[in-house]
């Protein structure tokens, strides 16, 4: 849960999760629909969607016992080398670095490494020098120190050199301006997509699709859609998108609102559509007619879940879902 995500906002959703699946065991027999259900919010749903494959993987082991290795949990879904680091020198004393964003951004300090962290060269560099310091009798705790001083004391913009346990064997703060290193990495700009979803109505239910469970935001439920090509009208991207993942034929209305978000690496614009369905029913597995109530009990993507709010609004005021085209303030 803390990969790319601060502490005090796991903090609520790591309790909640344990409380639901206190064992291992218990989250290898979730319903992935139950697990994401737990982790809507957090983002990087990925990691929700490898925990219950690791969990599902380590209750077919003969002991059902978490591998005490970096090899052993390298085999693991979502486990990469800074997450079978950390597991492995935290939970089971094993003499291995584990370097995070913080921790890489310490050693570049002490040492004073050019270059950006994000290099393989830099990185080699500093995994050399993270061997050199670690305390092989005390690793796990060793690990965990190392984050906390780039956490807590040495801070990406402003060190606070004055408070460092290790200021004295620190080369970068011998040198001045610590904050220089380490270099800064060559950003990538994130490009905007813009995608269009309809709010198709009958009986007091309405449309939603299920995310195919691989990939981007899998298993999580939301409005039938589509990313909108090259000169796609919002109208014509959601007739597109909803023909095609539930077989229902919709006639586009009046926009109900855009509401933006901002993934790791693009920001999406999703345009929701009021439409109606004169004819067609579903035809695909992963969607399905529901009331307010069960879609808000649904895990739902975080644009879904802002286009829900605002049709709860305009359903409330209006006691009807809008039909016609009126236009957005
Ligand atoms: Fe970071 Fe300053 Fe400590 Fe060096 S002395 S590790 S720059 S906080």
């Amino acid at each position: 849960m803390l990969q790319q995500t601060q502490v005090d906002r796991v903090a609520l959703y790591y309790e909640r999760f344990l409380k639901a699946f206190p064992s291992v065991r218990a989250l290898a027999r979730a319903p992935l629909d139950d697990v994401l259900k737990q982790w809507e919010g957090l983002g990087y749903y990925g990691r929700a969607r490898s925990l219950v494959k690791a969990a599902r993987v380590i209750a077919e082991r003969p002991d059902a016992a978490i591998p005490a290795t970096v090899e052993g949990l390298r085999e693991l879904p979502g486990f990469g080398p800074y997450t079978a680091a950390a597991v492995a020198s935290i939970a089971f004393g094993v003499a291995v670095p584990a370097l995070d964003t913080n921790v890489l951004r310490v050693l570049a300090r002490l040492f004073a490494v050019d270059g950006a962290v994000t290099e393989a060269a830099t990185r080699r560099r500093l995994e050399t020098h993270a061997h050199t310091l670690l305390d092989s009798a005390r690793p796990g705790d060793f690990n965990q120190a190392m984050m906390e001083l780039g956490a807590m004391v040495c801070g990406a913009r402003s060190p606070r050199c004055l408070l460092c346990p290790v200021s004295r064997v620190c080369r970068a703060r011998a040198l001045g301006d610590p904050a220089r290193w380490p270099a800064e990495s060559p950003k990538a700009r994130r490009p905007m997509v813009h995608a269009a979803c309809a709010i198709v109505e009958r009986n007091r239910k309405w449309l939603v699709v299920q995310r195919p469970e691989t990939g981007l935001l899998g298993g999580l439920w939301e409005f039938p859609g589509a990313r909108m090509v090259d000169g796609e009208s919002p109208e014509a991207a959601c007739v597109r998108g909803v023909l095609e993942k539930t077989g229902v034929t919709v006639r586009p209305g009046a926009p109900l609102v855009a509401v933006r978000h901002t993934f790791s690496h693009f920001h999406v614009t999703l345009h929701a559509i009021v439409c109606r369905a004169p004819r067609g029913r579903i035809a695909h597995e992963r969607a399905a007619w529901r009331t307010f109530d069960e879609i808000d009990a649904l895990a739902l993507t975080r644009t879904a879940r802002k286009v829900l709010t605002r049709l709860r609004d305009v359903n409330e005021r209006r006691k009807s879902v809008p039909k016609s085209a009126t236009p957005l303030r």
